[in-house]
């Protein structure tokens, strides 16, 4: 398997790249879609959670209400660390999971994390990192995610820089054009993503290099 780790900032299109790269054949293993299925009513997660931080992170049909998760672990440093605790390793088990299963073939697996730069993992066969400007990011937030504009600057203060992303690139797909020309960049990147050499046997593992 090729191994390509996608970043970016919240909003930065991430998703839509992943799309994108899906449709040239890539495998995509997305954290953030993992994680709202293991939390699911009925996982033993969302059990974990509601103990440690009570009912009220469940709406009226007793699913997570994520609102009211964030807005907890937003001003409880504490919180954050024990959400981080319980979640995360259930998180990347499932992550592993999924690269052992295309661990043998010649496919490209994207592994979507939205803190890679914050999170590094191990052997990489490259980065892409998605950017725009932060402006741009909270326009679309607030356009097409419901968000306001304080609450979309507020979560991109507290994720790493540009720069920092940008540093671990070795492609940087500039999405502040159209939805064409991302999709011309994707070209571009997927052909540039069959170069790279296959990933070790542990590649993707966490790695607390930072
Ligand atoms: P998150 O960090 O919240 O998961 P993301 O990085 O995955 O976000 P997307 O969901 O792909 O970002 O994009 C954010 C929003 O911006 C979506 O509604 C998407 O449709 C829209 N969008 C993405 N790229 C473009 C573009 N080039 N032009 C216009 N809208 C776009």
């Amino acid at each position: 398997m090729i191994l390509i780790g996608l970043t970016g900032g919240i909003g930065s299109g991430k998703s839509t790249v992943s799309a994108l790269l899906a449709e040239h054949g890539a495998i995509v293993i997305d954290g953030d879609a993992i994680t709202r299925d293991l939390q699911r009513p009925g996982e033993p997660l969302l059990k974990v959670l509601v103990e440690r931080f009570g009912p009220e992170i469940l709406n009226s049909s007793g699913e997570l209400d994520r609102g009211a998760l964030a807005a907890i672990v937003f001003t409880d440093k504490e919180a954050l660390t024990d959400l981080n605790k319980i979640v995360h390793p259930l998180v990347g088990k499932e992550m592993e999971r999924r690269m052992a299963e295309q661990r043998h073939t010649d496919n490209v697996v994207v592994l979507d994390i939205p803190l890679l730069a914050e999170n590094p993992r191990k052997g990489l066969s490259g980065v892409i990192v998605v950017d725009i400007e932060t402006d741009l990011a909270v326009q679309r937030l607030s356009a097409f995610r419901n968000m306001s504009a304080q609450d979309a600057r507020a979560r991109i203060a507290n994720q790493a820089s540009r720069e920092t992303r940008l540093a671990i690139a070795d492609q940087v797909i500039d999405n502040s054009g159209s939805l064409e020309e991302l999709k011309f960049q994707v070209d571009r990147v997927w052909e540039w993503m069959l170069t790279r050499d296959h990933a070790a046997n542990d590649a993707g593992a966490a790695t607390d290099a930072l």
